[in-house]
């Protein structure tokens, strides 16, 4: 395992200069020193560049990738969310075991080369195509394992129990069998995956209620209660105010009022989207500890509506960053129109820090998202720190707007730059996946990658 020496790099403590970050046999982090001095036995790697830790993805539906791009023609006058969905049912419906593999591995060479070093796969298509059930039924699961290992990323998976149509009870619609998941199948996928994933690091199997229309709160809340403390429970909750008047109607509570009531919602929780709330809803869910997922560029490609960032952060809240429809892959743009939306929206800049903090908004947004993703992912990764997994990035100045900057406007201008990924190499769990900029099975993968488009977009 190399030992790295960094011009400069960003500590727990801030910026410092001349790191030397020692790594384990393991993939940890054992060492980090500043003003490090060449000495007796110097054997360092020189990196070419200021460093980081890596992004944490906390959201991707890896499938969704094959349609990037196919859902941006207006049909009709209404279009929205839901007619959306329906070509997202149609591609979701093509996708077979090998397509996934192909299309995972590619997607996640993707994240790599942007800067993500960990991705949280909220998993639901767990059946064959025509919805029959797997006799393994982590075969589709297994596929996305592979495609982690096969690129080195870190992965939380989040198997989906995804059980009736609507918040009335109603039974699945055609187009979403291969997503059925019950209770007594979920433990089943829960034992195989836990044994696929013995001996692989960087692995941590969560658990996903896909969301209150598709499972019942008594479920979620039976489920989530008989796992295991600090196991990653994720949730799509109150992303379109359909959903929202739906639940009111059923239940005559909000979903993210009904879920904070009735679900052990704390710290290892992370609810994604959490788009329409309000205030009290917002101070609940600051105050259970829980994450808020935040998609901006999905959000924005879905019209979902803004997150209230600033009153949520005001009652300290945490979030982290997701790709959620993989339409785009790069966590520095989402962090740029998380911030923008809420610029637009308020009339002031900013809105990204906490209400009382001065300073830099890019290094704010950015510290913000690597720890809330971390602790939504449930890995030990966030921070260039002894103990924590070797995730990092080597930013590539070339692609800055300063490129002499230093400090936290390096991060400004990665942030808020936006010409191009401004990341040179990236190492996952000790070992090099990206070397200026290139994945080393990118080759290899690319053209599994396009059968697999053209098999699912025939
Ligand atoms: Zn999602």
């Amino acid at each position: 395992m190399p030992s790295l020496l960094a011009p400069s790099a960003l500590l727990p403590s801030g910026w410092a200069e001349d790191v030397r970050i020692d790594i384990a046999p393991d993939g940890t982090i054992a060492q980090v020193r500043a003003d490090a001095v060449e000495g007796a036995g110097w054997d360092v790697e020189r990196v070419a560049g200021p460093v980081v830790a890596g992004m944490p993805n906390l959201h991707s539906h890896a499938f969704q990738r094959a349609m990037a791009g196919l859902a941006e023609r207006r049909r009709d006058p209404s279009d929205s969310f839901w007619t959306w969905r329906e070509t997202m049912y149609r591609a979701a419906h093509r996708v077979g075991p090998e397509d996934l593999a192909a299309i995972a591995a590619m997607l996640f060479i993707e994240m790599l080369k942007a800067g993500y070093t960990t991705v949280g796969e909220f998993h639901y298509l767990h059946n064959d195509t025509d919805g029959a059930l797997f006799a393994d039924p982590a075969e589709m699961s297994v596929r996305l394992i592979q495609a982690a290992a096969e690129t080195g990323i870190g992965m939380t998976l989040l198997p989906v129990l995804y059980m009736r149509a609507g918040f009335d009870g109603a039974p699945l619609e055609p187009a979403q069998r291969r997503f059925a998941m019950d209770e007594d199948r979920m433990m089943r996928l829960l034992g195989s995956l836990r044994r696929h994933a013995r001996g692989m690091g960087g692995l941590r199997i969560g658990l996903a209620p896909h969301s209150l229309r598709a499972v019942p709160v008594e479920v979620v809340r039976a489920m989530t209660a008989a796992l295991p403390d600090e196991t990653p429970i994720h949730i799509h909750v109150a992303e379109q105010l359909r959903e929202v008047e739906d639940c009111l109607a059923k239940t005559g509570a909000r979903p993210v009022e009904l879920l904070m009531v009735e679900a052990p919602v704390g710290p290892s929780w992370c609810l994604i989207h959490a788009t329409h709330v309000e205030q009290s809803e917002i101070e609940d869910i600051a105050a259970s500890g829980a994450v808020v997922g935040l998609c901006p560029i999905t959000e924005a490609n879905l019209g979902d509506g803004l997150f209230p960032l600033g009153p949520f952060l005001a009652a300290e809240g945490r979030f982290g960053i997701g790709s959620d429809s993989n339409i785009a892959l790069n966590p520095w743009e989402e962090l740029r129109l998380l911030e923008y939306g809420q610029r637009l929206s308020q009339r002031r800049r900013g809105v990204g820090l906490p209400p009382r903090a001065s300073g830099s908004v890019g290094a704010g947004l950015y510290h913000a998202a690597v720890a809330g993703g971390a602790a939504a992912l449930g890995q030990p990764v966030g921070a260039l720190a002894p103990g924590c997994r070797a995730d990092l990035l080597v930013l590539d100045r070339s692609r800055l707007t300063q490129p002499e900057a230093e400090g936290d406007n390096l991060l400004d201008c990665a942030v808020f730059g936006g010409s191009g990924l401004p990341v040179r190499d990236v190492m996952v769990a000790g070992l090099w996946r990206v070397r200026e900029g290139r994945h080393p099975a990118e080759e290899g993968v690319r053209p599994r990658f396009l059968q697999a488009l053209r098999h699912v977009n025939r």
